[in-house]
């Protein structure tokens, strides 16, 4: 034999994404000091700056693609103070918009963590110690709810993703079994879902995304305080019955996005169990309140549903995005979920083998959203959330009961913790239609004031035709000073307004 001369190596090359330890290192440090810098001084900031789009354009400059690269600390020194400067924080104490929560930090160290590592949660063998930490993650989450911790469940990007994956669950078991092959057709029996009118926009993406088409949804009637009528529920499904459709599920709502009112779960569950109908709970924001103690009967309800939605990213404050599906029986999921291509060698879904969650999910290749959850849980613990969720649903009550007490304010509902009010000039009898139409217009002016202003950040609701202001307090850095700031500021600038705009409505 010959021996051969290996050709010269070219010059040891780095790729140009690589980072030397010692460069990532210092890259990081530096990154991490001003995350630091920037949360220590969130309090003292606005909520938010009115930047406009093209302001922000230029500060993005040029569209071309960067031909050449650069440098990673300037680069992450300059992007996190263009962050810092032209975002809003919903991580600060006077947020209260829609239902995003304030972050934990602990939140972000998790991310990079996960990213550096960066397992693919899809298989078990691809990813075995964050599978399993993702498996424990649900059982926690379970746990809290007062819900079986053998259920099946996975981590999805939030609400409306674990809603969907809940209400295939719902038709693989409660549907014509022949569905998922022949799909649906023209001609078939009508499948019928009931949710009530205040439930969350992802029922109609869903009806239509799955091919039942909108007209699916049977919308029920609300009681006086924005809750399912059950008896229009028990009715409807006769109805539809005898009419020839297919009912085959039940949305109950655990803490609605408008007013968080909460459905009479219980009786719901009971009327699903009279009519063998799947009874699903969309608790994206509200289930997590069933971990206190003093959680009402209506909530603690959903422990009966034979699927749960819950969104980790809005009352466990995570860092978006993390949703969180729970299934009674873990079997559903695999139902509807479980093919198995002739490129993979894993061992497949039985009682016995690992988790993979491709088999179980939409989801193919997926992240480790789990870690920042996790880590989340065992920072604060079980008394932990039980304390930032009484403390939110408490100031709740409390800017409820200041907006009472203040003249020029009505409040108007509080439930978990969203409160609605809005402003009413001491001169307008708020009970004469000729001032309705004024004081919608008042309070929306008031609403994009508000929103623009950057002092307090609320949104809005619409209850029985009259536009609310909203306040939504899913956030662990808010207090008492916090909330008692707010009617203050809604009465000044309330008053400016009024005298701006009451001469030109009349
Ligand atoms: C937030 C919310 C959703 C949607 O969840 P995303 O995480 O925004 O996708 C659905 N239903 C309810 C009740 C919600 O509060």
């Amino acid at each position: 034999m010959t021996s051969q001369k290996q050709p010269d190596q070219p010059q040891q090359h780095t790729a140009p994404l690589e980072m030397s330890p010692e460069g990532f290192r210092q890259a990081g440090h530096q990154l991490v000091d001003q995350i630091s810098d920037f949360l220590a001084e969130l309090h003292d900031k606005q909520v938010t700056v009115s930047s406009t789009q093209a302001e922000i354009r230029q500060h993005l400059g040029s569209d071309s693609v960067p031909q050449f690269g650069a440098p990673v600390t300037d680069l992450l020194r300059e992007t996190a103070d263009l962050l810092f400067e032209h975002s809003l924080f919903n991580g600060h104490s006077r947020f209260w918009g829609y239902i995003t929560s304030s972050a934990a930090p602990i939140g972000a160290l998790a991310d990079m963590l996960a990213a550096a590592v960066n397992p693919n949660v899809g298989a078990w063998q691809l990813s075995p110690v964050a599978s399993e930490i993702e498996a424990q993650t649900i059982r926690w989450i379970a746990d809290m709810l007062g819900y079986p911790p053998d259920c099946g469940g996975l981590l999805v990007s939030g609400g409306n993703m674990a809603n969907f994956v809940c209400f295939l669950a719902a038709r693989t078991a409660r549907a014509d079994k022949s569905l998922a092959k022949k799909g649906l057709f023209q001609g078939q029996q009508q499948l019928r879902v009931y949710a009530s009118e205040e439930t969350h926009t992802w029922i109609q993406k869903a009806a239509d995304l799955f091919g039942l088409g909108t007209d699916a949804i049977c919308w029920l009637p609300l009681d006086s305080e924005q809750r399912m009528n059950v008896e229009a529920l028990a009715t409807e499904i006769v109805k539809d019955r005898e009419a020839g459709s297919l009912p085959f599920l039940v949305i109950g709502t655990a803490g609605s996005v408008s007013t968080g009112a909460v459905d009479p779960l219980p009786e719901i569950a009971a009327i699903c169990r009279q009519h063998n109908l799947w009874f699903h709970v969309d608790g994206a924001y509200g289930a997590m309140a069933a971990v206190l103690p003093e959680a009402s009967e209506a909530l603690q309800g959903l422990s009966l549903a034979d699927s749960i939605a819950v969104d980790p990213h809005k009352w466990l404050y995570t860092p978006l995005e993390a949703g969180c599906v729970l299934v009674r029986q873990p079997q559903h999921l695999v139902e509807t979920f479980s093919y198995h291509p002739e490129y993979y060698n894993f061992a497949e879904n039985d009682q016995n083998a690992p988790i993979n969650y491709y088999e179980i999910g939409p989801q193919n290749s997926r992240g480790f959203r789990a870690l920042k959850v996790w880590l989340s849980i065992r920072q604060a613990g079980k008394s932990g959330y039980i304390e930032m969720i009484r403390d939110n649903t408490e100031l709740a009550g409390t800017l409820y009961d200041l907006a009472t007490a203040n003249p020029e304010l009505e409040a108007c509902t509080q439930s978990l913790s969203i409160t609605t009010f809005r402003y009413v000039p001491l001169d307008l009898d708020p009970g004469k239609e000729s001032s309705a139409v004024y004081l919608n217009d008042l309070n929306r002016a008031l609403l994009d004031q508000l929103q623009h202003d950057g002092q307090a950040y609320v949104s809005n609701a619409i209850v029985a035709g009259k536009f609310l202001l909203r306040a939504c307090i899913v956030n662990f850095r808010t207090k008492l000073a916090d909330i008692e700031f707010l009617p203050n500021l809604v009465v000044q600038l309330g008053r400016n307004l009024d005298a701006e705009m009451r001469p030109r409505a009349q």
